[in-house]
């Protein structure tokens, strides 16, 4: 379901009101996002918004908030399957899966969140392709033999001045 802009507003308003932790930025991020692709995964605009508040209250077993940001709202999951309306004809999505780890499912990664904690991965990344610099086309020499000539003298100086000062210990 492709939303309008004043449909967008409401659902801002309502996920701030569930959960004033949450930035509108990002909440506006994760709805705009839904918009260019296959919209909101609702039957009609009371699903959406019992499914935001679903999402935005959903718990975990120790009494802490499930889900600890708006940007994967639109994503399929029983917020949407357990807030539709009954006899509307309304079909659970599969899930989507992480576009860098095909095993995972895309909103809750473990390899991207392990990434995101050691600062590998901007937590924006979540389940989405990342190019990252050093990723190097395949077939292509990952540096130049000039430049691997440079880092060889480089090691070996690094080296050189390591041994000296281990030498007057
Ligand atoms: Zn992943």
């Amino acid at each position: 379901m492709i939303i309008t802009n004043s449909q967008g507003q409401r659902l801002t308003t309502i996920l701030q009101a569930v959960r004033p932790d949450w930035n509108e930025k990002g909440i506006v991020k994760a709805l705009q996002d839904a918009n260019k692709g296959e919209g909101l995964p609702a039957i009609d605009f009371d699903h959406a918004m019992r499914a935001s508040v679903a999402y935005g209250t959903a718990k975990s077993r120790d009494g802490s908030y499930l889900k600890q940001t708006p940007l994967f709202v639109a994503q399929p999951g029983p917020h949407w399957d357990d807030t539709a309306p009954p006899g509307a004809g309304y079909q659970s999505a599969p899930p989507a899966w992480c576009e860098d780890h095909p095993t995972f499912n895309a909103h809750n990664c473990a390899c991207c969140w392990a990434d995101i904690r050691v600062g590998d991965r901007p937590d924006n990344m979540l389940g989405k392709r990342m190019i990252r610099q050093d990723d190097t086309p395949p077939g292509e020499p990952r540096m130049t033999i000039a430049e691997a000539k440079h880092q060889i003298k480089q090691m070996q100086a690094t080296e050189f001045l390591g041994g000296s000062l281990h030498s007057k210990e």
